[in-house]
């Protein structure tokens, strides 16, 4: 495996070298569960997007992991299979940390969204790992799944100096926040009711230009969103004020019109 990350940080910040050292022990990479969102031409695992049988139940992992420090694994990377398909992944990677275990997560990323990231973060992996095969088109035809690469949030971090475009962010986009910092813009950009709103005299969504010129990066099948009216569903709360048209929203049981973009240039102070 090329860890792109850490081949960086060691061109920067080179690892001294040092004699010899015994490892502290074996590794190793446990497939945990068979079942995966995605069907990659290069997958060892047989995998398919089904419940497999005869699957470890958490009680079964957890003797597994003491079989495991008993024999004196030092290194244990959660992997399958998708492994945030296992509905306790979570107990089972908290358990192998308070063990002493160094914990990885290794997984093809497309599970990662805003409902789990605190999760992913308050186990405190040693280490998480999102494969990447190429860019887009390479990486879409490896894992055999249009979109698997592309985040269409990132419409709402591309600026232009006219008045119709997401506002400009303060600060840099960086990698170790970048979720984050998109899901950021992506709020502020959907909560400006100037850009995009729905209204309570037509019953429609009325929203940003930007939606219809990109609409196919949204209809990709990202983070399981495979049509605009599932990403306005995620984000209902923002775009109406009342309970009863976010409801209808979530259920995409409301027209979508797109407004015209502002083209006239943003009038910055000087
Ligand atoms: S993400 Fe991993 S487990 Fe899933 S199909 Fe691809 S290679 Fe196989």
């Amino acid at each position: 495996m090329f860890r792109v990350s850490q081949f960086m940080q060691e061109l920067s910040q080179p690892t001294p070298l040092v004699g010899r050292r015994d490892p502290p022990g074996p590794v190793v990479i446990w497939n945990l569960i068979r079942r995966c969102n995605l069907t990659c031409q290069h997958c060892y695992s047989i995998s398919a997007d089904v419940d497999f049988p005869g699957e470890l139940s958490t009680a079964e992992v957890f003797t597994v992991m003491d079989d495991l420090k008993a024999y004196g694994v030092a290194v244990l990377i959660l992997s399958g299979g998708e492994p945030l398909l296992r509905p306790d992944i979570f107990e089972i990677s908290r358990r192998a940390k308070s063990m002493g275990f160094y914990v990885g997560l290794s997984s093809n990323g497309t599970l990662i969204t805003n409902d789990n990231i605190a999760d992913i973060e308050a186990v405190g992996y040693d280490y998480v790992g999102v494969s990447l095969d190429g860019m887009r088109d390479t990486h879409d035809r490896f894992r055999r799944k249009p979109g698997a690469f592309d985040d269409p949030r990132i419409h709402f971090a591309v600026n232009c100096a006219s008045i119709g475009c997401p506002v400009l962010r303060e600060e840099a986009y960086v990698a170790s926040r970048l979720d984050a910092q998109l899901e950021e813009q992506t709020i502020r950009f959907l909560s400006d009711r100037s850009r995009n709103r729905y209204n309570v005299n037509t019953q429609a969504l009325e929203v940003s230009k930007v939606f219809d010129w990109y609409r196919k990066d949204f209809d990709s099948g990202l983070h399981a969103i495979e049509t605009l009216q599932e990403f306005f569903a995620m984000y209902a709360h923002l775009l109406a004020d009342t309970a009863p048209d976010r409801r209808a929203i979530s259920a995409g049981a409301v027209p979508i019109r797109f407004l015209d973009y502002d083209w006239n240039l943003n009038d910055a102070e000087r």
